[in-house]
């Protein structure tokens, strides 16, 4: 299995956790979990107690779930924040979700990755220092090719994550409209002389970054408006729900001091964005068009989350953008945006005037 260098130094911290992955959540219960688990008596320790430990699942949106408490817990977290199942019955208990969270697998035809998700605070502190290293696939097609060039673009410290996110989503929309995809053409579009010339012509295109600033602010919005009616992630989102209502438009002095906080936190923005490349832009099965779907989810989530650290340091009083605040809402907006491909193609369909965008729009996304 081809995995990040950085996928076995994981480990949950447990009851140390900050922002802990059994809460808030739609934990599912798979069928040979949940047979198991009609033999199993619920540990004495679990409030309300029932006949057996299905008895705590629930159907939620088709998938049989964890049926979370008032305070939108799972029952089985206890005061010290561990798990009552694995207290009483080791690890061997728990559902595949959460024996596998954070880790995510994907198989290919001729191989299978695995890599770990940015919903969780333990992986983040992993990413934070020198940039990852992510495992080539031996003999790549166009596709895989496309998606190792683009996270060199994102590593590459001489341009910024901007710049590489725009640059990528040009050279794909472009390959979109000149099918067949082949090795020849994917890298004559990401040669040196190719990338010089679209990164000068970029650099000329004005992208006003007020205007910027209000499309994601209406973007965080939109993402957090279900979530806020449900009182999900209260303590993170209700605060910057009020900030993002609030605020005007910053002007450039504002913009810039910003841009220089979050430039100290540029090594784990770019292995953020990444493994958001590695492990989400080619899934199975996909096509260049499911590419730029994903190019473009991933655009937005990263303007998500920049756009929360811009209102949360420019707010009264905060004239730091601590490294807490930068992991934990990675942490909440991964967990917000972390939909499955069919919900991102939905809302992007329901959202926009087309899933697919044009560069233009992308680029108001984004910004420079
Ligand atoms: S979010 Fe990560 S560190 Fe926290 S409890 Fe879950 S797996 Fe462990």
């Amino acid at each position: 299995m081809l995995t990040p260098d950085y996928y076995n130094k994981f480990t949950c911290i447990a009851d140390k956790c900050p922002i802990t992955c059994c809460k808030e959540w739609k934990i599912a219960v798979d069928a040979d979990t949940n047979r198991r688990w009609k033999k199993l008596l619920p540990p004495d320790t679990v409030p309300e107690c029932r006949k057996n430990l299905s008895a705590y699942t629930t159907k939620k949106d088709g998938q049989r779930v964890i049926g979370l408490d008032a305070m939108h817990r799972c029952p089985f977290l206890d005061e010290a924040k561990l798990c009552r199942l694995v207290s009483t019955y080791g690890d061997s208990v728990l559902s595949e979700t959460c024996t596998t969270f954070p880790r995510e697998y994907h198989t290919f035809h001729d191989h299978k990755e695995g890599m770990l998700m940015p919903c969780c605070p333990a992986v983040i502190d992993l990413w934070r220092y020198t940039l990852l290293d992510f495992p080539q696939v031996s003999e790549p097609d166009a596709l895989f090719l496309i998606r190792t060039s683009i996270m060199n673009l994102i590593q590459d410290t001489n341009i910024s994550i901007e710049e590489a996110l725009l640059e990528s989503f040009y050279i794909l929309s472009e390959l979109a409209k000149n099918v067949p995809i082949t090795i020849a053409k994917v890298t004559e579009y990401f040669s040196p002389a190719s990338l010089a010339e679209l990164r000068a012509a970029i650099h000329d295109v004005e992208l006003p970054a007020a205007d910027t600033w209000m499309e994601r602010n209406e973007l965080l919005q939109d993402l957090s408006v279900n979530y806020i009616e449900e009182g999900l992630y209260a303590p993170y989102l209700n605060p910057l729900i009020t900030l993002a209502e609030q605020f005007t438009v910053p002007d450039d002095e504002r913009l810039i001091d910003f841009n220089k906080q979050l430039h100290t936190y540029d090594i784990l923005f770019r292995n953020y964005v990444a493994n958001e490349i590695f492990s989400d832009l080619l899934m199975p099965e996909d096509t260049i068009d499911d590419m730029l779907l994903h190019l473009e989810w991933i655009a937005l989530e990263y303007a998500s989350i920049r756009q929360s650290l811009f209102l949360l340091c420019s707010a009264e009083g905060a004239n730091h953008l601590s490294y807490e605040t930068v992991r934990d809402y990675i942490v909440i907006l991964s967990r917000m945006t972390g939909y499955e491909d069919a919900d991102i193609r939905e809302y992007l369909e329901n959202s926009f005037a087309s899933p697919i965008w044009d560069w233009g729009y992308f680029a108001l996304v984004v910004g420079k």
